[in-house]
């Protein structure tokens, strides 16, 4: 199982490890973390789970960066458009 970079900052990414409750109680949990700016998973006790979290975590980012993209790009042409109406509209009427 690969990791992809760090959505964030394009680090490594890399499985970390912990053991939560003493004895025969316990469970071992995994999570991904990044070594540059410590982005992490929630802890799971499936490490391919986590790996997969991490990796679809980083296919959201992506497509959340083209919807902020396309949200930044179109308010921009509608408010242009709807300015050019109201110029044409002020002319219109004086
Ligand atoms: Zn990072």
């Amino acid at each position: 199982m690969t990791l992809k970079p760090c959505p964030c900052c394009r680090g490594q990414a890399i499985f970390a490890d912990l053991l939560i409750g003493k004895g025969s109680q316990s469970v071992k949990m995994w999570q991904v973390s990044c070594t540059g700016c410590g982005l992490s998973t929630e802890m799971d006790e499936d490490k391919r789970y986590t790996a997969t979290r991490w990796n679809l975590r980083q296919e959201y980012a992506s497509l959340k960066m083209w919807i902020t993209l396309l949200a930044a790009l179109l308010p921009v042409s509608v408010i242009i458009s709807l300015l050019l109406g109201n110029l044409m509209g002020i002319s219109l009427i004086s």
